[in-house]
């Protein structure tokens, strides 16, 4: 199933902090079922970008549309997240004394403030959901046992997983693959590509091989603004973007 059009769009935005342009007449447009890196300096603004999404940061000025009926601007953070659009910030943060399973049963409240209690029975929809996303996640062989010995990656998927609970349409993730190994990259690798399509996916990432490896497109922010979009092999022959990473 093939679902075109914007599922995001900012268009003209900036943003300053004390007179310092973090962000700067940023045009991005994301697609619905894209799986789109962002990459870019340190201080290119990815952050920022991300927190003008989720309605952290406030933009001086510009548009931000979630599909053609959302006009971000006019929300706040809670109300956006309910909107479908969930963010994974780089640590993961899950629940290290309860079990996988009840992770994800956890994550299925929509509002994190007032926790359901774990012994209420499951809905047989709500069980086959979990069960779903530990397939997804491949968690399913340690669905018992307690987060907290979880690997790192495996922690990381597990509140992707969490994160898939509540059905979003647009996926932010901040590094995903900093501190995996190479075996977990690569199955994260397949995670993320896996979701592209059912949602959208954002992926801000620092390491090139990993965006080689599941990108078809890829933004490179520099200054607050877009400095080139294209394939991982357009944009690193790009002039502008050697300049930038090279520092030439
Ligand atoms: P990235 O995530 O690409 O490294 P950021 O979005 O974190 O970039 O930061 C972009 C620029 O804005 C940086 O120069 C940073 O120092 C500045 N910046 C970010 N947040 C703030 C803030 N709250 N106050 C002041 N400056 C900020």
């Amino acid at each position: 199933d093939v679902r075109h059009g914007p599922i995001l769009y900012l268009e003209d935005v900036n943003v300053s902090f004390d007179g310092f342009k973090a962000i700067n007449n940023l045009n991005l447009t994301i697609n619905d079922g894209e799986l789109r890196c962002i990459i870019g300096p340190n201080g290119a603004g990815k952050t920022t970008m991300m927190d003008i999404i989720t309605g952290k940061t406030r933009p001086d000025s510009g548009q931000v549309w979630f599909g053609s009926r959302h006009n971000l601007l006019t929300k706040n953070e809670p109300e956006i997240a309910s909107l479908g659009i969930g963010r994974k910030f780089q640590k993961p943060t899950v629940f290290e004394a309860l079990s996988v399973f009840d992770n994800l049963e956890l994550a299925m409240a929509a509002d994190k403030r007032v926790l359901p209690t774990l012994t209420a029975r499951l809905s047989g929809e709500q069980r086959s959901r979990i069960d779903e996303v530990l397939e997804t996640i491949g968690l399913e062989s340690l669905c018992g046992r307690q987060a907290g010995i979880l690997s790192h990656g495996q922690k990381q998927w597990l509140e992707i997983g969490m994160l898939l609970m509540q059905r979003p349409r647009l996926l932010l993730v901040d590094e995903p693959v900093a501190g995996m190994t190479e075996q977990e990259m690569e199955r994260t690798a397949e995670l993320l590509t896996s979701l592209a399509g059912k949602q959208s996916v954002v992926v801000v990432e620092h390491d090139m091989g990993f965006v080689r490896s599941i990108a078809r497109q890829v933004t490179v922010l520099h200054q607050g603004s877009v400095l080139a979009e294209g394939t991982m092999d357009q944009v690193s022959n790009d002039p502008k973007v050697i300049e930038v990473y090279l520092g030439a």
